[in-house]
């Protein structure tokens, strides 16, 4: 079946979106030329808004509101500048920030090794974590990245470069569904591997 450019349009751009097949893209482009005009103009306008309203923190790469140096929880007084948690992406800070227990900053690192993705330690936000622990200040550094093959590598690797440091690094403790993500972790779960964390040896 020949279907309209414009909404041909909406399924191609829609199956490229991560977990949507060519069928799960074609009943939503029909959903949107039903729905009201209102909603679709709502979710119009905050795609385009994604892209110019969000930048990343110049100190730890969270995402921050444009037009902001820092997110809030770099520039918050509150929080203690002496504990950084090193995480892959965004949505793990918001795994933990949804426990509530952590006091510290964040460093998100914006991936993780993975020599078959060919990503190296240059496309990731390394050198501004060892320079933030140069510059001192860091007490101790918790390496949060994710409990798979990439992320333990991450850590691994990480632990070496901190290690000419005097900083105490840490890793998440086991507990955490081995080749999962951070970000579905349950909080309980979470929490425990924060509080069991341990001293890489
Ligand atoms: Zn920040």
């Amino acid at each position: 079946m020949l279907l309209p450019a414009p909404i041909q349009n909406v399924i191609q751009a829609l199956s490229r979106l991560p977990g949507i097949g060519p069928k799960t893209a074609s009943r939503l482009a029909f959903f949107l030329l039903n729905a009201p005009e209102e909603l679709v103009g709502s979710l119009a306008d905050s795609l385009r808004e994604l892209k110019i309203g969000i930048v990343q923190c110049q100190t730890c790469f969270n995402i921050t509101t444009a037009g902001r140096q820092e997110c809030e929880i770099c520039a918050s007084s509150e929080r203690d500048p002496g504990l950084v948690c090193v995480v892959e992406e965004p949505l793990d800070v918001l795994a933990l920030e949804r426990m509530g227990a952590y006091q510290g900053r964040y460093h998100v690192l914006q991936g993780a090794l993975s020599p078959i993705e060919g990503i190296g330690p240059d496309d990731l936000r390394m050198g501004e974590l060892l320079e933030r622990v140069r510059l001192g200040g860091v007490r101790e550094v918790i390496l949060a990245t994710n409990p798979s093959m990439e992320g333990d590598a991450t850590a691994m690797y990480l632990g070496q470069q901190l290690a000419r440091f005097p900083v105490k690094v840490t890793r998440l403790a086991r507990g955490l569904p081995v080749g999962g993500d951070l970000e579905y972790a349950d909080q309980s779960t979470l929490l425990r591997a924060l509080l069991g964390r341990q001293e890489l040896g």
